[in-house]
Formats: structure tokens, C-alpha cells, sequence
């Protein structure tokens, strides 16, 4: 008989997991992949997708009860501190296992400029002395902070183009939407004659392209510490969550 899996996604590595889940378990298991619907057409994972928020960590374990999941991965983004949250408080009301697929952390090398802050607020701080020109690589919600800054220009990408005007003093906004290559990176670093970057700690090999751009280009990153993420089952890589899974199948 089918298991039904429900995966918290949004992210390169949930759909990457769902493809793989449903190659290596076929019929045994029913992959949902829930999607917070935050971009207006998200690459689609295979398998079932939902679309939208269960309404808290209740909602959460109402729906996991009401569409009778067994087993649940949380995919999400490492700075998806909520959802993170209510997966993990949801797993433990509704007693569905529950494990954190986290993206292994970036690690400086050699010939790397970074500056590690908390928040976007300390990197909005730090960018202060780090000269004019400044790429913001932070989606939507870091970018207020900067806004004080009357003095830089700044260059920010985003998968959709804004619905609502960014409150930025000077910038240009480009769309796109990853993996981006070095070389698609140190193309922007150049054309823009960009002084610094900006960035969240998001770890894994999606985003880590700027890391490498911005080594050879010889400019400073701001790097946001990636919040601690909650207690419980975690692996770093989709092959150690198919593992999980199977354990699972097995008990
Ligand atoms: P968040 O702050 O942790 O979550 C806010 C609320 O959005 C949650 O409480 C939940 O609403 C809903 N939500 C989030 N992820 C969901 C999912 N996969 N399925 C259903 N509902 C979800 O999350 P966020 O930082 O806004 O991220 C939203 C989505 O974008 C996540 O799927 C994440 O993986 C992806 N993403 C985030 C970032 C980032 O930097 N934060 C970057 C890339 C991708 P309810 O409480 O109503 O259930």
C-alpha cells in the first residue's frame, strides 16, 4: 500500500528530492510537494503540488491528520525560520516523522572577502564602508534596511519582476531566476561595476556561483549568518533523505 509523503519546498533541493523519491520508490510512495506560492510561476516539482500556507503550525497538523501523510521532509529555504517551526511543532502534534533536509554551509577559501553579520540590518551597516555600488542578492524582505543608504547605488535581482515599487534611493532591479553560472556572475560583477555583494548564508551549490564571481573579481561579500535552525532529524543532501525515507518504508 502507498505512503503519502508531503515535502516543504520552494526550493531547488525539494524538487530535486521529489524527482528522486518518486524514481527510486515508484507507487510506494505518494509524493505531495507543498509550495508557499510566493513566485508567480514556480519551476514544478514532480509529483502532486499544493499551493499556499496551512495557516500556522495548527493548520499544519490538521491537514497532515486530514490528508492522512506518513512521512514529512522539510525542504524549505534555511531562512524559512516559520515554516521551519510549524513543521517541526506540526510533526510532533500530528505524530507524522518528520526530517530537515539543510543545505550544507558555505565555507570560506582562500582569496575569499567575507564580512559576517546577524541580520540585514547589520548588513546594511556594514556596506557603509564597502564603497558605491552594491548588488543585493536577499529577496524582498532584507532590502528595507538599505534604504537609508542615500548614497549607494544598488543592483537587485529577483525571480519575478516587484509588483510594488522597491524603496530603494538608487537602483536597478534584473530578473532571474538560478542556477547562474560564475561566469553569468562575474558578467553582472563587471557590466554593473559592482563594489560589494551582499547575500544570505543560504549554504548549498544553487546559489554559491556569486560566492566564486566574487572571489575572482576581487570584492567583499556581506554574508547574513543563517538562523540556527529548530531541533530534530536533519540530513544535507537529497541521497541521505532518500536513506531516511527508506528507513522509514522499512520500520
Ligand atoms: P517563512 O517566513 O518561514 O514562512 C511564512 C509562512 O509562509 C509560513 O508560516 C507558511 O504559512 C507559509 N509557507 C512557507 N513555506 C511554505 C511551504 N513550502 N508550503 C506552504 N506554506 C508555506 O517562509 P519564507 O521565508 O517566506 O519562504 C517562503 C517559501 O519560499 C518557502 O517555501 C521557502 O522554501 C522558499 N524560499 C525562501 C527563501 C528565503 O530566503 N526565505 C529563499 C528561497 C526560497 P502558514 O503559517 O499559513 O502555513
Amino acid at each position: 500500500m502507498s505512503m503519502r509523503l508531503l515535502i516543504l519546498g520552494g526550493t531547488s533541493e525539494a524538487r530535486a528530492l521529489a524527482a528522486a523519491t518518486m524514481a527510486r520508490f515508484g507507487a510506494r510512495l505518494d509524493v505531495i510537494t507543498s509550495l508557499a506560492g510566493r513566485t508567480q510561476s514556480p519551476a514544478r516539482p514532480a509529483g502532486r503540488v499544493r499551493v499556499g500556507g496551512f495557516g500556522g503550525a495548527g493548520g499544519l497538523a490538521e491537514y497532515l491528520r486530514a490528508e492522512r501523510i506518513g512521512l514529512m521532509v522539510d525542504a524549505t529555504h534555511p531562512f524559512a525560520t516559520r515554516i521551519k517551526a510549524n513543521a517541526r511543532a506540526a510533526s510532533a502534534a500530528a505524530e507524522v516523522p518528520l526530517v530537515a533536509l539543510d543545505r550544507p554551509q558555505w565555507r570560506t577559501e582562500a582569496g575569499d572577502r567575507w564580512i559576517v553579520v546577524e541580520d540585514a540590518a547589520g548588513a546594511a551597516r556594514a556596506a557603509k564602508a564597502l564603497g558605491r555600488r552594491i548588488w543585493l542578492t536577499l529577496g524582498a524582505s532584507g532590502l528595507a534596511d538599505f534604504a537609508a543608504l542615500t548614497d549607494k547605488w544598488f543592483l537587485v535581482r529577483r525571480v519575478d519582476p516587484p509588483e510594488t515599487r522597491v524603496n530603494l534611493p538608487n537602483h536597478e532591479i534584473i530578473v532571474g531566476r538560478g542556477p547562474f553560472s560564475e561566469d553569468d556572475e562575474r558578467a553582472i560583477i563587471v557590466r554593473y561595476r559592482i563594489d560589494a555583494l551582499v547575500t544570505k548564508a543560504s549554504g548549498g551549490q544553487a546559489s554559491a556561483a556569486k560566492l566564486a564571481a566574487a572571489r575572482s573579481a576581487g570584492i567583499p561579500v556581506v554574508m547574513i549568518r543563517r538562523p540556527d535552525a529548530p531541533c530534530g532529524a536533519t540530513v544535507d543532501s537529497v541521497e541521505a533523505a532518500l536513506d531516511w525515507l527508506a528507513g522509514r518504508l522499512a520500520d
